[in-house]
């Protein structure tokens, strides 16, 4: 398929797409997205198969205005609308129950969508040129680790979309909170860069799903989407546990060639093989944003195996070690 990049002045061009029933990239605050009409089952079909995603794992639609939600979801509630008025727009996607007019093939048969209505401008006039709310689920082979930057994406996609709108990097850097709404209390189903804290803050009843609390067993993933292989590098990832001196001692005499290690600026200075900077410990929101785009730099630097410091599983560190215990595939090094 012949993609057509597209600049951020010319929306006009990567709406027509959109209307016509083909599939876009565009870039918003969390991470890029693969969009298409919402309500344009064939669009939504070449979501699936540009990115061999599994058909019953559920896209979420993008909304430009808060107004447009009950286009697409039959109740939007109390909880929902204080939710909302509290980090809409932004990084956070809200589970509903959905409208006659949002297809199987979006909610994947369930009687519920995943609503989000971004902060990135780019997104927003992409939604509002287009006239529809467009189903957009990360922009990324399924699987793989998620595009943030246009660099990523473009390597990526080429060729599988019919347009990519070149965009800059992405703030957040990871994929939104998603926020099950449909029950008495909101239950976290995904964790993102708006935290347990940040919700409980308005809502102190709120909750992680049990699936993602430490130590928990469930049966059933906290959503169709969290039972799969996620996030993995063609390199194989460990996360690494203990004191930071044991840790850079131990890499000194052991970090091989073919190896990477991953460092909090704090200690980058004092490690002298191969490494990449995750910002500074003291806000973990610089690692959200670093942490795919360095996952995917390791690849293409051809490193087989990355090492990364496990951080606290509190506010948006519960996110990162969300991801990265599926990149890693639960492997842990303590030293
Ligand atoms: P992605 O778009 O790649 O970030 O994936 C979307 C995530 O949202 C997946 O984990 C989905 O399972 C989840 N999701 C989307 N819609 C729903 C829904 N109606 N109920 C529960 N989870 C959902
Ligand atoms: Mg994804």
């Amino acid at each position: 398929m012949n993609t057509i990049v597209i600049s951020t002045d010319c929306l006009s061009e990567a709406a027509k797409l959109i209307q016509q029933g083909e599939t876009v990239v565009f870039p918003t605050e969390t991470v890029y997205g693969l969009g298409a009409d919402a309500f344009n089952p064939d669009g939504v079909l070449k979501i699936f198969q540009a990115k061999n995603r599994p058909a019953d794992n559920p896209l979420i639609v993008h909304v430009s205005s808060l107004s447009m939600i009950e286009e697409v979801s039959s109740d939007f509630n109390e909880t929902a609308k204080t939710i909302a008025s509290h980090f809409m727009p932004g990084p956070i996607t809200l589970v509903l129950k959905k409208s006659d007019c949002i297809c199987d093939a979006v909610s994947a048969g369930l009687s519920t969508v995943g609503v989000r209505f971004p902060k990135h401008p780019v997104a927003q006039e992409l939604i509002t040129k287009s006239g529809t709310p467009i189903a957009a689920p990360s922009a990324n082979i399924s699987g793989s680790v998620s595009a943030t930057t246009f660099s990523d994406v473009y390597r990526d996609l080429n060729g599988r979309v019919a347009g990519i709108v070149q965009g800059d990097d992405c703030e957040f850097g990871i994929e939104s909170t998603v926020l099950d709404v449909t029950g008495d209390t909101p239950v976290i189903l995904r964790p993102g860069s708006v935290t347990l804290e940040m919700l409980q803050a308005v809502i102190p009843t709120t909750r992680l799903h049990p699936s993602l609390v430490a130590g928990t067993k469930v049966e059933k993933p906290a959503s169709p989407g969290m039972k799969y292989t996620h996030y993995s590098p063609k390199a194989e990832v460990f996360l690494v546990t203990g004191e930071m001196n044991n840790i850079i001692s131990h890499f000194e005499n052991h970090l091989k060639d073919s190896e990477c290690l991953f460092l909090f600026l704090e200690e980058y200075d004092s490690f002298s093989k191969n490494k990449m900077c995750l910002g500074t410990k003291s806000d973990l929101n610089q690692m959200a944003h670093l942490i795919f785009r360095l996952l995917k730099q390791a690849d293409l630097d051809g490193y087989q195996t990355i090492y990364i410091p496990a951080v606290a599983e509190e506010g948006v560190g519960l996110s990162v070690m969300n991801r990265l215990k599926k990149s890693s595939g639960g492997k842990v090094l303590s030293l």
